[in-house]
């Protein structure tokens, strides 16, 4: 791949052009003390010399001490909610005559462009498509937003202290998934963006923009940055043989620990970016002329969730968590062939007791009867 270079100054083209081109554009902003995804204009709505710091239930904004532009580690949010939304209104339907008529939903106006998506995200956003749009079963509205979205990616130039991408093979580095992939370079006075094409929707976009061919101590810069992202994950999760352990984990003791813990809230759900599970919800007005059917996030986590006629399958807190934990990391890898996980690290961080989907593996690992002491969950 053809490796480009577009300096900071020019980097307000890049989104110039892509308004310019009908896209609305999505990317980081300061909101509410955290950095979340939303709509953005301009280069000066992105967390400019923002960070954050993250452990396990712990989020802090911080100040760094120079101008990047992305210089952060994930939020709550994640690209589902603009592929996937928390709430949608499917149709509607009118009284009429004594019958009734379906109001279709419009399409969306603009197409969007997602800026600043991370490696793992892109993963995240493959995985659910394999369940959304590449099964039996599409969801015609997923499928058009994703059909039209740019996107534009970030390579992470730090690691949170609750990522573990790379026990998850989902990053630092954008592999896939993009059409124009940027590493930030802060060096010295220096501050630009190495570049990579991935479509050719990205290198007509690129036409627009001022660039030009990277030098080599510039590829470098770009990789040690990546590379030193890499090798300080603030997580780790030994992946070998996990789902054929948790296949044979049911009864693992130390489900009931994090059952004493889980307060099943369901924040790790909303936060993870592979967890695609919605229901429907149908409502009417008063004068029963007016009706509509939202679709709505649901969640393992609730006691409605697995209701069916005459009770809840998982009445437990204990059994939710042993399901989500083992659909994450086992069962999905023979619905999906892949784990439904990516090491976002988004559910330790805003698990409000913070519980921490590699230390309960460690732990699983630790407290299976029959089992050798282990350290860190590795043979
Ligand atoms: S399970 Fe947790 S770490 Fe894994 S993708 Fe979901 S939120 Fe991220
Ligand atoms: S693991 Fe944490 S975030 Fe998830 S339901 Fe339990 S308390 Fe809530």
């Amino acid at each position: 791949m053809k490796s480009l270079v577009i300096e900071r100054t020019d980097l307000e083209k890049l989104f110039s052009t892509l308004v310019g081109r009908g896209y609305r554009l999505i990317g980081p902003t300061l909101r509410e003390a955290a950095i979340v995804y939303g709509e953005i204009k301009t280069v000066n709505d992105l967390p400019i010399g923002w960070t954050d710091g993250q452990a396990a239930g712990q989020y802090r904004l911080q100040r760094r001490g120079d101008a990047a532009l992305f210089g952060y580690n994930l939020g709550p949010h994640s690209w589902k909610k603009e592929n996937l939304p928390p709430s949608l209104r499917l149709f509607s339907a009118e009284r009429r005559d004594q019958s009734f008529v379906i109001i279709e939903e419009p399409a969306d106006e603009l197409p969007m462009a997602f800026i600043g998506a991370r490696s793992c995200e892109l993963h995240a956003i493959s995985i659910q498509d394999r369940v959304l749009m590449q099964g039996p079963f599409v969801d015609p509205t997923y499928a058009r937003r994703r059909n039209q979205t740019l996107v534009i990616a970030v390579n992470c130039g730090q690691a949170g202290g609750t990522c573990f991408c790379v026990s998850m093979k989902s990053g630092p580095q954008a592999t896939q998934g993009f059409d124009i992939a940027l590493t930030e370079v802060l060096d010295g006075h220096r501050h630009y963006f190495l570049t990579e094409v991935g479509t050719t929707r990205g290198a007509e976009i690129l036409n627009d923009v001022p660039h030009r061919a990277a030098r080599d101590v510039e590829k470098a810069a770009a990789q040690r940055i990546v590379d030193r992202t890499a090798a300080t994950m603030g997580r780790k999760l030994y992946t070998g043989g996990l789902k054929e352990f948790l296949y044979s984990a049911y009864e693992n003791p130390h489900w009931d620990d994090v059952a004493a813990r889980c307060l099943s809230c369901a924040n790790c759900t909303m936060v993870c970016p592979t967890c695609f599970c919605t229901t429907v919800e149908d409502v009417t007005d008063l004068s029963g002329a007016h009706a509509e059917r939202w679709q709505k996030w649901d969640s393992c986590f609730t006691a409605d969730f697995s209701y069916i006629h005459g009770g809840s399958v998982r009445s437990s807190t204990k059994s939710r968590y042993r399901q989500w934990l083992t659909h994450k990391l086992a069962t999905w890898m023979d619905q999906f062939s892949t784990p439904g996980c990516v090491g976002c690290g988004r559910c330790i961080t805003w698990c409000p007791t913070g519980i921490d989907i590699t230390q309960e593996v460690v732990s699983l690992r630790e407290r299976q009867p029959g089992r050798k002491e282990q350290s860190d969950g590795e043979p």
